[in-house]
């Protein structure tokens, strides 16, 4: 089994360890993983660098189930899986993942403008077993504005026509709560753009509109306390404020705005800068608002478990080159491309989603989250931090030192959400 394992992670020595009674994987000192529900098979098998330290393994439970279901697939012993999870053990000796995939209720994904450019990147990916796994049957609840819906009837065709084994049910609708309908996940990527001579304080306020009217929706139709909200539209940070306020029954931990791909971007940078890999890299953090204000920090990024700062030796670089490239992304993708960063975009979404789900285990990533006032943020507002996913939960990385510069830099970009916040404060009940 360890050896089909090896193959198919294309790792060619490993030592056994065992994880839990029931769990044993391959362990090697080459860090090449996957997270669960990676195209590249129904678990990614995660590896810790402190576990090497003998710190133990941390596995969350979504992971840890996904982590069995493969490796029995894989070393035939289905008899284990059959007294655990009720599925017949001639379905995993099949490794009939569709057949699994049927027997399973679906985990409901409600997206909003899903006929603008993010939305067609991302239904695919979320179809196809990407954020899940393709054992993990899914429903896509798809809203969209009245006049575009046509549009979003050939979306639907084609989703049905790709034929993917996990997609279980579409709903298609132009009413809010009907689209939230007892739904798991709320991806909130339709929002206003901005046009030609229109002011930046009317396109936070048309936004806000948009987001008080789903939050609301959200209250009545999600499953309060099991539902969970990641905003993509912008501005992200205080749609996410305004929909979690008109959404009382929902806590606002189970809200968050994206900004993983202010993170993956810094740390692609990081990779290019030092021809590290992405394994390497751990502790990089996106501080503040999905906006040109926001932080990218490197001062407790590990390289190869050495300080970023050490390894880099440039701080030149980093003040004038590292952090505007992150900051100003967007633009200079829309200026090479012509549109927007929406593959980049709707990957991002998949990564932040599948982490609330599985679990970071351990590993630092970044998600604007509700501030209780951490590190001096106004308490409210939704702030990227530096957080740890774990039992779908999001716990920002406590205790770390702050300078007078980063201080600095996060004062910033608070003041920008607070500006923000400010501007729909009319949107803003309870
Ligand atoms: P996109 O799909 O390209 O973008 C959607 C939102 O994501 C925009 O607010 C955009 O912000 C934001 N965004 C965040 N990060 C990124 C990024 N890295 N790259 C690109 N965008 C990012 O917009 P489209 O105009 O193509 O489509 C929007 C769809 O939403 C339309 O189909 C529209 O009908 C729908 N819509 C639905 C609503 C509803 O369901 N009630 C309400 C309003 C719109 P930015 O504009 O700053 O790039």
């Amino acid at each position: 089994m360890l050896s089909q394992l090896c193959t198919k992670f294309r790792s060619t020595s490993y030592n056994l360890a065992t994880v839990s009674k029931n769990i044993t994987m391959p362990s090697t000192p080459r860090r090449t993983f996957f997270l669960p529900g990676d195209n590249n098979g129904p678990v990614g098998l995660y590896n810790d660098r402190d576990y090497w330290k003998g710190k133990g393994f941390v596995l969350d439970e979504n992971a840890k189930k996904a982590l069995e279901e493969y490796i029995a697939i894989q070393s035939k012993t289905y008899d284990s899986l059959e007294k655990k999870y009720g599925v017949s053990a001639d379905l995993w000796r099949n490794a009939d993942y569709r057949l699994i995939a049927d027997q399973r209720p679906p985990i409901k994904v409600a997206v909003t403008g899903v006929a603008g450019a993010i939305g067609y990147a991302l239904l695919w990916r979320i179809a196809s077993g990407s954020l899940f796994g393709p054992t993990v049957p899914v429903s896509l609840h798809l809203l969209e504005l009245p006049a575009i819906l046509p549009k979003v009837k050939g979306v639907e065709m084609e989703l049905r026509d790709s034929a993917f084994p996990v997609l279980k049910d579409i709903v298609i609708t132009d009413n809010a709560e009907k689209a939230f309908e007892g739904v798991d996940y709320a991806l909130l990527v339709g929002a206003q753009p901005r046009t030609a001579g229109m002011e930046r304080a009317d396109l936070l306020l048309k936004n806000a509109e948009i987001f008080a009217t789903q939050g609301k929706a959200l209250n009545r139709a999600a499953k309060g306390k099991d539902t969970r909200v990641l905003v993509v539209g912008n501005p992200a940070n205080t749609n996410a404020l305004i929909a979690q306020r008109n959404a009382p029954n929902i806590p606002p931990e189970n809200f968050s705005a994206i900004t993983r791909l202010d993170h993956n971007r810094g740390l692609a940078q990081l990779k290019l800068k030092t021809g590290a890999t992405l394994n390497d890299i751990e502790k990089f953090v996106i501080w503040g608002n999905h906006s040109a204000t926001q932080f990218p920090d490197v001062s407790y990024t590990l390289i190869n478990g050495k300080p970023a700062r050490e390894v880099l030796n440039d701080d030149n670089w980093v003040e004038k080159t590292f952090i505007p490239c992150v900051q100003k992304r967007g633009a200079e993708v829309i200026a090479a491309r012509g549109s927007s960063s929406a593959a980049s975009a709707a990957s991002a979404l998949i990564d932040g989603t599948r982490d609330w789900h599985y679990g970071t285990q351990n590993k630092w990533t970044s998600a604007a989250v509700y501030s209780n006032g951490e590190y001096g943020i106004t308490k409210g507002l939704y702030f990227s931090y530096p957080v740890i996913y774990q039992g779908k939960k999001a716990t920002i990385v406590k205790d770390l030192q702050i300078s007078e510069y980063q201080r600095e830099k996060l004062k910033a970009t608070e003041k920008e959400l607070l500006q923000e916040r400010d501007g729909v404060a009319k949107h803003l009940p309870n």
